[in-house]
């Protein structure tokens, strides 16, 4: 599949994406932190951090709890949770959309629709 005519260069894409949601900057959590794919626990949310417990995983922000980070990483737990809870409502939209330009998922997943 080639990349659909009219639709910026993924780089600039990138950019672009990178300027309307700041949150994709963030070096610890966010999609461009984590493996590419759902989120190992409910499987129906982009993943977004990377946890170290004895259950851990990478999970959504539905899902990521702070007994998910081993004891020795409660501090980092705390950041994840916060940075989780500040996302905006499009922020699992957002992080498919930047695997996409990113070549790490090739199409979006089919997704059962919220109650509004
Ligand atoms: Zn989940
Ligand atoms: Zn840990």
């Amino acid at each position: 599949m080639s990349w659909p005519a009219g639709v910026p260069p993924k780089k600039e894409l990138q950019a672009a994406l990178r300027r309307e949601h700041p949150w994709l900057d963030d070096d610890r959590f966010g999609p461009r932190n984590v493996t590419a794919g759902d989120c190992e626990r409910c499987g129906a949310e982009p993943r977004l951090v990377q946890t170290c417990g004895p259950q851990g995983g990478e999970y959504g922000r539905s899902c990521a709890a702070e007994d998910d980070w081993c004891d020795g990483h409660a501090d980092e737990a705390a950041d994840a949770l916060r940075y989780l809870r500040a996302l905006p409502g499009d922020a699992d939209e957002v992080a498919y959309l930047w695997w996409l330009s990113t070549g790490e998922v090739r199409a979006l997943p089919p997704r059962p629709r919220l109650p509004e």
